[in-house]
């Protein structure tokens, strides 16, 4: 089935939609992003998303491209006209379309495109196995808090974590653990969560924020500090969370196995959890 696809307040076929090669997104990356995940048909944790959403614009000078209830009723409009049961919505925002040259281009509408991609969410089969995971180098911008497009360095991570047979690659900076190129990055010691604080260093996830609330409701005790490739290594247990993932246990780091190379309880836990809040929602 070919998606049906958002530009500028048209749905398309996929193959008509299109943007100008003068998009500020296509020329310099001058844009914002946001991936809500879809359960039974219905956005989880969209509002948080939306709030990222207009921390990222504001953070860059960047416009609203159209009403916050457009950009609700245009999120459900296309979830409704691709029938998304299970999967994401990627929307992305950019300065517009105007003349190359690298200052704001003035009175420019920005460009608003959207998409839906179908995903096994729940019966995820990486989610039983576990998958691995390999360290890099974290050659970013220091402004990371920002969703922003300007994903080459996650592109060439994941391409290495490709590569050497992994999922995902962890991004190294100053001797720790920073996140993993679409995700944030746990370790578990002793029954406690450990993982980065947020800072400009990495990506506030709206997936980590309501696991957060959600390990506190169980219990599960959360510390957040930096750590090493190294204390990864010795952890009785790993796992990573996007919206788009929710939370991925981890198997192996480097080719070490963590947790004796299973999917780990407390990870399998905070998956559980984060499940049943996201369907219960849904109903
Ligand atoms: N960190 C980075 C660099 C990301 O790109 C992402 C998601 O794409 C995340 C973390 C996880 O964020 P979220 O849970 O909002 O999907």
């Amino acid at each position: 089935m070919s998606r049906i696809v958002y530009v500028n307040g048209d749905y398309l076929p996929e193959k008509d939609g299109k943007i100008s090669i003068f998009d500020r997104g296509f020329l310099f990356a001058d844009g914002v992003y946001e991936v809500t995940a879809v359960v039974k048909g219905r956005l989880v944790d969209y509002q948080p998303h939306m709030d990222r959403l207009e921390r990222s614009l504001g953070e860059l000078r960047m416009a609203w491209p159209c009403s916050k209830a457009e950009l609700r009723a245009m999120h459900e409009d296309i979830i409704r006209r691709n029938a998304l049961d299970e999967g994401m919505v990627y929307m992305q925002v950019t300065r517009g379309t105007a003349d190359r040259e690298f200052k704001f281009p003035q009175d420019v509408p920005p460009n608003l495109i959207a998409f839906t991609q179908s995903k096994k969410l729940i019966d995820n089969p990486d989610a039983t196995t576990g998958v691995k995971v390999i360290t890099v180098p974290d050659i970013r911008w220091t402004r990371r808090d920002i969703k922003s497009v300007m994903l080459l360095a996650p592109v060439l991570g994941k391409q290495a974590a490709y590569e050497a047979g992994a999922f995902e690659a962890w991004m190294i900076e100053d001797g720790a653990v920073t996140e993993g190129t679409s995700s944030n990055a746990y370790i578990v010691k002793d029954g406690c969560v450990i993982t980065r604080p947020l800072s400009n260093r990495i990506l506030a996830g709206i997936t980590r924020q309501s696991l957060f609330r959600l390990a506190k409701d169980s219990n599960v005790r959360i510390e957040e500090r930096t750590f090493t490739a190294t204390e990864a290594y010795e952890a009785d247990e790993a796992f990573l969370t996007s919206a788009s993932n929710f939370v991925l246990p981890i198997i192996e780091i480097d080719g070490k196995r963590i947790g004796g190379g299973q999917p780990g309880p407390v990870a399998r836990r905070l998956r559980q959890l984060f499940i049943d809040a996201a369907e219960a929602a849904a109903d």
